[in-house]
């Protein structure tokens, strides 16, 4: 059965999200033919502005729309303590956990197993807040996969340069799981950053 074109146009761009699906995309399509039209229109501006009005920080990479950010300018944050990411997703992520040091996002949009290296990170303003002096430590959150491994150890050695204690998440198992059913990876990390009681 042939769609209206529109209506499949719609499908074919809301397919290009992660996570939808064709079954999803023909949904949400046909639900947002529904919508009152001012609805349509203020969804569709959402997204325009979001996009164009919001970019990193230029002194964190957390996404803003004011630069520096808010967390930036937050002067009841602690100095001392710095904590590295790979994506402003993962800033929400720790945010929720109560953290209230200072962040630096590198939002990678390359892979290290391509053709990019360890150089493409920018990470003078990274250098920059470590030549302060204020950063006592450095956090790295990294993902636990081989790019975050290697990610950490180059910036463990830049951070050690300046003489910055580096530290890093414990990877531990998860709350409400079963150690039966770890995997050997997990289970040897939780053990080596078991902690006293
Ligand atoms: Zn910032």
């Amino acid at each position: 059965m042939r769609l209206a074109r529109p209506l499949e146009n719609l499908i074919d761009q809301l397919l290009k999200l992660p996570t939808i699906g064709p079954k999803t995309a023909q949904r949400l399509a046909l639900y947002i033919l529904k919508m009152p039209p001012g609805e349509v229109r203020q969804l569709a501006q959402a997204i325009i502005d979001a996009q164009e009005k919001v970019f990193p920080c230029s002194r964190c990479g957390y996404l803003t729309d004011t630069n520096p950010c808010a967390i930036c300018l937050d002067e009841t944050r602690d100095k001392n303590i710095l904590c590295i990411a790979e994506e402003a997703s993962d800033i929400i992520a720790i945010e929720r956990t109560g953290y209230r040091g200072r962040y630096y996002v590198l939002n990678r949009n390359f892979n290290l197993m391509g053709d990019n290296s360890l150089e493409e990170l920018n990470l003078e303003p990274f250098i920059e807040q470590l030549e302060t002096g204020a950063v006592k430590e450095v956090v790295l959150a990294l993902n636990p996969d081989i790019e975050g491994e290697v990610i950490a150890r180059y910036l463990a050695g830049i951070v050690a340069n300046h003489g910055v204690k580096a530290t890093r998440l414990a990877h531990g198992l998860p709350v409400g799981g079963d150690i039966e059913f770890a995997d050997e990876i997990t289970l040897r990390r939780a053990l080596e950053g078991r902690k006293e009681i």
